[in-house]
């Protein structure tokens, strides 16, 4: 390491925070110089492959030809102007993608900068809904156990009791309803008990719910765990018996990762409200979106005081919505079902078999998506180490050592990706 990389990441370790981290930060942060595909540069020159897209996010590796073009050409003749009261091509163009690819039903579009706040403003589009119904006792949410849906106030209420900030905040937070997680088990034929869990909830309560909100098919950060299209439709049929709205949470599973657009399409429902955000541009630059209904829409301007109330300043920034738009035309030309199939069997190859190691409680893939879940949840750090030194970029959280890499990951650098979490996950459980 040279020494001026040697000062930033000293500097780094001092000043600044990470994710979810102490500082000065007992570990310090890598330097990364630079991306390219699915290979990650490091400041001393060393080359990972890249296992974590960041964070759900590159979906078609880093610096993708056709998204940096569109950047560029943005970049060139308007990087920002403010949404109020003007408007311009990347929105709108952005907008008709979203509206056409979406569950049906959804034909309204706020754009916002990150995912927690997409969610936020699912969460005010509901809360408006039903005071706009003069239905104001509806203000509380329903959801599941071992959900993630941002890092917010509105958000973090909704997160799971436990492995979320609840008892740090719980004077500040909401409190709403929370129902079993569904049974883990894509293919799980179930009894059904925790569906009628969250039924029983809604019949009790249902005049104070304004909307369920869930993770389709997989929960991501709470859990990594994946469950059965089924649930998912008879949340949907509950939605409307119960009068409730269903806000679906697609900003980790949104665009192709589970091996259809959205994951909703496995059950084939449409929600009322759809928040995206990870995903939309690609992971070239921060941006996300809510989708909502012409009912919900009509409800709130029909209501009081008819206005949706919310407006950041970069809403629909146009750099971001043409980066957006570049990614969705990129992901809709290329052959990505075929590559999610790829990887897919590629990792129950490789990495389900890691189910018969000691130390490790399951295994688990589904898409472009695999999971190690350990015994011990304190090896994260060690395994992230391992996993470095043996070529390869991973990020586990707790018990979890999980992969989602890009969608065009060539084969070669996929196998490294595999043969490196078996190798990391040996040694540390060894
Ligand atoms: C990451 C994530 C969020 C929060 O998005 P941010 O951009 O980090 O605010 C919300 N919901 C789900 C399912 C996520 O994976």
């Amino acid at each position: 390491m040279n020494q001026h990389w040697s000062e930033l990441l000293e500097y780094d370790q001092q000043h600044i925070w990470h994710p979810y981290a102490k500082l000065p930060n007992p570990v310090q942060a890598i330097g990364v110089k630079k991306t390219q595909g699915s290979i990650i540069t490091l400041a001393d020159d060393r080359e990972l492959v890249d296992g974590m897209s960041s964070w759900w996010a590159a979906l078609h590796g880093y610096n993708h030809p056709k998204i940096q073009q569109a950047m560029h050409e943005q970049i060139d003749t308007m990087p920002h102007i403010m949404f109020g009261g003007l408007t311009h091509e990347p929105a709108i163009e952005l907008a008709k993608r979203l509206v056409s690819l979406s569950p049906a039903g959804l034909e309204k579009v706020f754009f916002v900068d990150s995912g927690s706040v997409a969610m936020e403003v699912a969460i005010k589009m509901a809360l408006q809904y039903w005071i706009s119904l003069s239905r104001p006792a509806k203000n509380r949410l329903l959801t599941v156990k071992n959900g993630y849906h941002g890092d917010t106030f509105a958000t973090m209420a909704v997160c799971d009791p436990i492995n979320g900030m609840h008892s740090l905040f719980s004077e500040m937070l909401p409190k709403h309803f929370f129902a079993p997680a569904p049974q883990m088990g894509f293919d799980l034929e179930s009894d059904n008990q925790d569906i009628d869990a969250l039924k029983a909830i809604l019949k009790a309560h249902q005049n104070n719910i304004a909307a369920i909100t869930l993770e389709p098919i997989v929960q991501g950060a709470g859990g990594m765990r994946f469950y059965r299209p089924d649930y998912l439709k008879q949340v949907r049929a509950l939605c409307d018996e119960f009068d409730v709205l269903l806000i679906v949470d697609e900003i980790a599973t949104g665009f192709g990762r589970t091996g259809k657009l959205f994951a909703c399409e496995w059950a084939g429902i449409s929600p009322d409200i759809m928040a995206l955000g990870k995903t939309l541009t690609g992971g070239h630059i921060t941006l996300a979106a809510t989708l909502a209904t012409e009912q919900i829409s009509k409800t709130i301007s029909n209501g009081h005081p008819g206005i949706l109330a919310h407006g950041p300043t970069f809403m629909a920034n146009p750099l971001a919505c043409r980066a957006a738009i570049a990614n969705i035309d990129v992901l809709l030309a290329s052959p990505w079902q075929d590559n999610i199939q790829r990887i897919q069997a590629h990792f129950h190859q490789t990495l389900l078999p890691l189910k018969e190691l000691d130390g490790v409680n399951d295994a688990r893939v589904l898409g472009a998506i695999g999971v190690i879940e350990l015994e011990r949840s304190d090896l994260g750090a060690t395994i992230q180490a391992a996993a470095v030194e043996n070529g390869i970029w991973l990020r586990p959280f707790g018990k979890l050592v999980y992969t989602m890499p890009a969608y065009n990951i060539p084969q070669p650098q996929l196998e490294t990706l595999t043969n490196g979490i078996i190798r990391s996950v040996t040694q540390v459980l060894k």
